[in-house]
């Protein structure tokens, strides 16, 4: 068995898989309002397709999977390639980032179809802001989706927030205050300049220093560590003292850790994307459909991950939005 290594030597075992471009948010940092240019359906990778690039990517190396969009639990039967993907012996973990709105109905019956572990994107805690940055009312409680996501066995549990200066950050202490009782991770994301960001500007982006010095301030000392035991990220993990679960903070905009990157993406329309920004990608949909072996195409893709994104050198607003890539 061979190791799936770029041409920097960083060992790739970790495909995020986006099954659809749609999500039933609008998140205002993300989407415009009236949605985007959707891929026609035939463009759309099926479970069984990604079924395939999975078995044929696993005996390459890849170890761990994530199931993204566009919002993954409004794709159909979503659990079916749960399913699936569990069925492959190589994968050891498999999670789901998810807006949450569907989980308590959807824990369950994703955790009985294989799925590990969810993160949840929570950029609010109070009912009316969510509805002003999700531009949805559709009654999405992140405690509610958080517990029901715990009672199914789905940890460890992460809930991301995006914080927006002047939007959310007055309620950075409120989140990390959560982590004194419950083991969730809570963890705080630079806002990035890709997607639709009207009108937001780059004064918006709280630098993570800033959140952590806040929650320090107001709930005392933060010590290193406390991170979930199974994650493939770029977090770093802090804990209250006593508390039973952890504060993360992610930095795409104040450091970058492409040293360490340990991830590919399949696009739903079956690109393999080797970096989240940029346009290194190369279409395993052809070859696939084609009925061609893969390998020879992730090799190629490998072979052009670039060793650092160009992130920081763009403005707020500049790059495709997250749910058109797989974020
Ligand atoms: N719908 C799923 C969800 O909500 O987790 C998966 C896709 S969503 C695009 C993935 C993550 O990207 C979410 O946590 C979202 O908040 C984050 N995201 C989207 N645009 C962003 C931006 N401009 N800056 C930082 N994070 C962003």
């Amino acid at each position: 068995m061979s190791a799936l290594l770029d041409q920097f030597g960083r060992t790739i075992e970790y495909l995020r898989i986006s099954v659809t471009d749609r999500c039933n948010f609008r998140c205002r940092y993300c989407m415009p309002v009236e949605g985007l240019p959707w891929l026609p359906k035939s463009d759309i990778l099926s479970y069984e397709e990604i079924r395939e690039v999975v078995t044929q990517l696993a005996p390459m190396g890849l170890r761990r999977i994530r199931i993204t969009g566009g919002e993954p639990t409004i794709r159909p039967q979503i659990e079916t390639l749960v399913r699936f993907i569990r069925g492959v012996p190589e994968v050891e973990d498999i999670a789901l980032s998810t807006n949450g709105v569907k989980l308590p109905q959807l824990a369950s019956v994703l955790a009985d179809a294989g799925l590990d572990r969810v993160n949840i994107s929570a950029d609010s805690l109070q009912p009316d802001r969510i509805v002003a940055i999700a531009r949805r009312d559709l009654g999405f409680e992140p405690v509610t989706a958080a517990k029901a996501a715990q009672a199914a066995g789905l940890g460890p549990i992460k809930l991301n927030v995006v914080v927006m200066r002047g939007v959310n950050d007055d309620e950075v202490v409120d989140f990390a205050r959560l982590t004194l009782d419950h083991p969730w991770h809570v963890r705080f994301i630079e806002l990035m300049p890709v997607g639709s960001l009207e009108p937001m500007t780059d004064e918006m982006v709280v630098p993570s220093e800033e959140v952590l010095s806040r929650i320090q301030d107001a709930l005392g000392t933060l010590s290193p560590g406390g991170g979930p035991a199974r994650g493939n990220g770029p977090a770093e993990y802090y804990q209250l003292g006593g508390a039973a679960g952890s504060i993360g903070v992610i930095t795409p905009m104040t450091h970058t850790y492409c040293g360490s990157c340990n991830r590919v993406r399949l696009t739903a329309d079956g690109r393999l994307r080797t970096c989240l920004f940029g346009d290194h990608e190369v279409d395993l949909r052809a070859p696939l459909r084609a009925g061609e072996p893969l390998a020879p195409f992730v090799r190629q893709a490998l072979a052009e991950k670039p060793e650092a994104h160009a992130l920081l050198s763009h403005r707020v607003g500049g790059l495709r939005a997250l749910s058109q890539v797989g974020g």
